[in-house]
């Protein structure tokens, strides 16, 4: 998914703190359906290169992307399954 990028910047960025997320899934609910995987608008997860008792692939975190959920909450909010969820992990600044 294409990042967008405002030229201006918010005069309060530097007081904005951004949620981070920690992701689980519980494969063997997963149905490799990919909405949670096509619509997190931080590109977390991937497809596991190992499949679940029914023979899915299910989301995994890509790598290098360990600590790039926000806790949007919106793969889970898609899932049809209830095959994944984020809790809140601690917060991160805002990078420069
Ligand atoms: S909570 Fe949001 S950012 Fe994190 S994996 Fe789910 S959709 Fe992506
Ligand atoms: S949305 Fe749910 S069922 Fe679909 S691929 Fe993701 S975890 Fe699996």
């Amino acid at each position: 998914m294409p990042v967008i990028r405002s030229a201006r910047v918010p005069l309060d960025r530097a007081s904005v703190i951004v949620p981070a997320g920690r992701v689980y899934v519980i494969p063997q609910r997963c149905k490799e359906c990919r909405f949670c995987i096509d619509f997190c608008p931080k590109d977390v997860l991937v497809t596991s290169t190992e499949t679940n008792a029914k023979g899915y692939r299910y989301p995994v975190v890509a790598p290098g992307k360990e600590e790039a959920c926000v806790h949007c909450e919106f793969c889970s909010l898609v899932c049809p399954e209830y095959a994944i969820f984020t809790v809140e992990g601690p917060r991160a600044e805002v990078p420069a």
